[in-house]
C-alpha cells in the first residue's frame, strides 16, 4: 500500500502522488487554472485519439474517443456529422452558460455530468485538457508599475534671457 507522502502547503490535505497533490493546490489555493466550456476550441476539441486496447491500429488508433462519455468513432472515415450530432444531441455541446467558469476539475467535471451528460472516464481527462486555461497570477493583476518622483522641471526660459540679436548698421561700418 502507497503511503499519502505529498503535503499541500497551504493546507492539512496529503496525496499519494505529486501530481495529485499540485493539482488540488493549483485548482484550489493558487488558481492557476481554470475550466469552462467557453474554452473549448470548437467540435475537434471534444474528440481525441482513443486509447482503448480495440481500436490501436499498427498505423495508430483506429478512432476518436468522445471526451464527454468516451464513445468511439471511427477514423475510416471521420463523419463530422456523426460527431456533431453526438456532441449536440447528446451532450448539449455550447448549450450551456458559457460565461460560467470553475477554478477547480472536480467542479467542472460535476458540470460535465450534470449539464452535459458525461460519464467520467480515462476521456474525462482529456477533455478537461481541451477546456483549461491558465489563469494569471491573483498578485500580479493590475500591478502595474508605478514610477516613484516627480518629472523634473526644465529650468525656466524668459525671453529676456535670449541672447540680443545683433543689428549691423552701415554707419558702424563708416571711418569718423
Ligand atoms: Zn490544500
Ligand atoms: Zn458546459
Ligand atoms: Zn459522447
Amino acid at each position: 500500500m502507497m503511503e499519502k507522502q505529498y503535503k499541500c502547503a497551504y493546507c492539512h490535505n496529503r496525496f499519494k502522488n505529486k501530481n495529485e497533490a499540485e493539482r488540488h493546490q493549483n485548482s484550489l489555493h493558487l488558481r492557476r487554472h481554470s475550466w469552462s466550456c467557453a474554452a473549448i476550441s470548437g467540435y475537434e476539441a471534444a474528440f481525441h485519439p482513443s486509447t482503448s486496447p480495440p481500436s490501436q491500429a499498427p498505423n495508430g488508433p483506429s478512432g476518436d474517443a468522445c471526451g464527454y462519455c468516451g464513445e468511439e468513432f471511427s477514423n475510416f472515415p471521420r463523419d463530422w456529422d456523426a460527431r456533431i450530432e453526438h456532441l449536440t444531441n447528446v451532450h448539449k455541446f455550447g448549450e450551456c452558460n458559457q460565461t460560467k467558469k470553475f477554478f477547480r476539475a472536480d467542479h467542472f467535471r460535476q458540470h460535465l455530468k450534470h449539464s452535459h451528460a458525461g460519464t467520467s472516464g480515462k476521456w474525462t481527462n482529456m477533455l478537461e485538457n481541451a477546456c483549461m486555461k491558465d489563469e494569471p497570477p491573483a498578485d500580479a493583476a493590475g500591478g502595474t508599475v508605478v514610477e516613484a518622483g516627480e518629472p523634473s522641471q526644465p529650468p525656466v526660459q524668459t525671453s529676456t534671457a535670449l541672447p540680443p540679436t545683433p543689428t549691423v548698421t552701415e554707419r558702424s561700418q563708416q571711418r569718423s
